[in-house]
């Protein structure tokens, strides 16, 4: 048995279709890590879906209800760019649910992965860019609401800012928010993030990996997280559609490596969701994502061999 939990649920595939975002994508990766026999079947866990009251604590009434009875308006789902649907909501509240119990499987266990999630573009009162409700913020702001955690960090890495993210925390002291991405891409404006690092266009791997490692360095410097979401999404890949820069696949597990081994030193626990990846060839970015969930797995296996503090 691995030693972290992954939280899957099949209603987790959109069925979008020909659509630029690949929905089934999350459902090709649970297939991948168990076909590889990178996981079990007992290593998965199934989320409930997030309740209307941890959806509430970061989007508002308003926008909850026309979600839940099919009232947005023309120009609001325009805006999301993937089509309403009761089975979209339905999986809105599963992957939100899943990054609330990653969450807390990665207090109980140092890391734990929703093979799902990473909506970052999602606002209080809006969604935008495929991305309808904000689970990773809903998970923060759950744990905080339980006293599990008072302060969190994110760390993007999806070749697109986090502007959902940097929205919902500004302000808030308790929630570090760095994001690297692709200045010259979606979405503009950028909200500021804690920190941003915009990158030029085209930048690959040996650029990529100082500059990551450089902002990560000095984002644990500037903030002291008791939970560390990763948002990771597969779209800096030179091969993404919606992305200019050009990681290789192995710069890519390099950058997971980094991001989960930093945490795993400072003994920070980290709950990893998958976002974005419009890779050509769809099998690329499942093998991003399976990748990102192998680091995890080593990072978890780190973490378990670390020595306690109260061993006498
Ligand atoms: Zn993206």
């Amino acid at each position: 048995m691995l030693p972290l939990k992954l939280v899957y649920d099949e209603r987790y595939d959109l069925n979008l279709g020909a659509h630029v975002f690949p929905s089934q994508k999350y459902r090709l990766v649970y297939e991948r890590l168990l076909h590889d026999g990178i996981a079990g079947p007992e290593d998965f866990l199934k989320p409930s879906p997030a309740s209307d009251e941890d959806i509430l604590r970061v989007h508002s009434q308003d926008y909850v209800y026309k979600l839940k009875t099919g009232s947005l308006t023309r120009a609001e789902v325009m805006r999301m760019e993937v089509p309403y649907s009761p089975e979209l909501i339905e999986a809105c509240w599963l992957a939100a649910g899943g990054s609330i119990l990653a969450a807390k499987r990665a207090m109980e266990d140092g890391f734990s992965a929703n093979i799902g999630g990473g909506f970052h573009h999602a606002y209080p009162k809006h969604g935008e860019g495929f991305c309808v409700i904000h689970d990773v913020a809903v998970a923060i702001r759950r744990m905080q609401a339980d006293g599990a955690i008072q302060r969190a960090m994110v760390v993007d890495t999806d070749v697109h800012q986090g502007n959902g993210t940097a929205a919902i925390f500004t302000d808030d002291e308790t929630v570090f928010t760095m994001s690297i991405h692709q200045e010259h891409n979606y979405p503009f404006p950028k909200p500021p993030s804690s920190i941003d690092v915009n990158l030029p266009d085209g930048i690959g791997d040996a650029d990529y990996l100082a500059i990551l490692e450089k902002y990560v360095h000095r984002s644990f410097e500037e903030f002291s997280p008791q939970l560390l979401f990763y948002v990771a999404g597969a779209d800096p890949y030179r091969e993404d559609q919606l992305g200019g820069l050009a990681l290789t696949m192995e710069g890519l597990a390099r950058r997971d490596a980094l991001v989960l081994g930093y945490a795993q030193r400072h003994q920070v626990p980290v709950a990893v969701t998958l976002a974005g990846g419009y890779a050509r060839n769809v099998e690329d970015t499942v093998s991003i994502h399976v990748n990102t969930i192998k680091a995890a797995i080593k990072a978890a296996e780190q973490w378990s061999k670390r020595p306690t503090s109260n061993v006498t």
